[in-house]
């Protein structure tokens, strides 16, 4: 028996058993397609397709959004997520390819979204039927995040978006995006404001997203260019102004150093694992590349 499963409450060892149970028996099938290493850069349709019958099919049975509130589609149990995370770990399931929706957005929208907000947007998340991508980068704001320029005017209820971002992964595939924009141009940190943006939805209609091809001839990486786009004022995420703040908490999750829903859910997302495989495997590759690997890129 782990440490961690030593100190669980009757509610989390049934919780365990439960996960063990329907993993035993619902594994999902080898992948049709060969997958990229992470979801960041998931190129293709057939990829984006098994890896989301795989999250809608761990969410329909508990194992994704375990420690949010029922109202917001999710468990409502008490640190779970840390459980399932580990027994699907225990299985070598898949990863899930909502990464930066259940890494990032949701956090981001249950600590400061309207009550709306997490209604209509988390369930939808937490299944995976809805991707999600991060429109912070900019080809002039990347270390230096609160230099974003992209515009956000405000007219009547709805605010104006104009705008560059840039390394925006996922954005091919995404229905929303959450956005740090500018919405003050005198000040810098306090002249930002976060929204959550209906990318799909948009596109040729005020949203282009262009693919950017990595020297591995793979994308993943997107420019997502704003022009004249409009949304309403209900899309916001806490107070104009105040975006710096929401996105520091965007980014302490991205970190892995948020806790995800209460204190007690230990910070984890759905399907983030303590695996050090990546290391492993890297330093076996290493070792097999042999002398010619410095004359191959993919492998440098
Ligand atoms: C796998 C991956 C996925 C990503 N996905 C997304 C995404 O989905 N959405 C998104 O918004 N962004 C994304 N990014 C972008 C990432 O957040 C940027 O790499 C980051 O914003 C850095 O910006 P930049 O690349 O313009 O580098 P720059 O800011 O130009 O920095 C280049 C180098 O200069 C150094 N440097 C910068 N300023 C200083 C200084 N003042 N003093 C000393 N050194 C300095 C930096 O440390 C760095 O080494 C992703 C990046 C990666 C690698």
């Amino acid at each position: 028996m782990s440490e961690s499963a030593r100190r669980e409450s009757p509610e989390q060892a049934e919780f365990r058993a439960r996960c063990r149970r329907w993993l035993g028996a619902n594994v999902p099938p080898p992948a049709p397609v060969r997958l990229p290493q992470t979801a960041l850069e998931i190129m293709t349709r057939a990829q984006l397709d098994y890896l989301c019958a795989w999250q809608k099919a761990a969410y329909d049975a508990g194992l994704v959004g375990c420690d949010y509130p029922v109202e917001y589609g999710g468990g409502g149990r008490n640190d779970c997520q840390r459980i399932a995370n580990e027994e699907m770990q225990r299985v070598g399931t898949p990863y899930f390819p909502n990464v930066i929706g259940l890494g990032m957005a949701a956090p981001t929208i249950f600590h400061h979204g309207s009550e709306q907000l997490k209604r209509e947007l988390l369930p939808k998340l937490l299944s995976g039927e809805e991707i999600w991508c991060q429109g912070f980068s900019e080809p002039g704001a990347g270390s230096d995040l609160a230099s974003v320029q992209t515009f956000a005017e405000p007219r009547g209820d709805k605010w104006i978006i104009n705008g560059h971002k840039v390394w925006t992964s996922l954005a091919h595939f995404a229905s929303w995006m959450i956005l740090l924009a500018r919405t003050d141009k005198a000040g810098k940190h306090a002249g930002l404001s976060y929204f959550v943006v209906p990318i799909e939805a948009a596109l040729g209609k005020g949203v282009t997203v262009r693919p950017l091809i990595k020297i591995t001839g793979e994308t993943g990486f997107n420019e997502v260019l704003f022009e004249d786009l409009e949304i309403d004022d209900g899309m916001r995420l806490d107070e104009v102004g105040k975006g710096w703040t929401v996105a520091m908490t965007t980014l302490l999750h991205e970190r892995g150093a948020g806790p995800l829903v209460t204190p007690q859910s230990g910070g984890r997302r759905a399907g983030e694992s303590e695996d050090t495989g990546n290391a492993s495997r890297l330093i076996e590759l290493a070792r097999h590349a042999g002398a010619t690997a410095p004359a191959r890129p993919t492998i440098r």
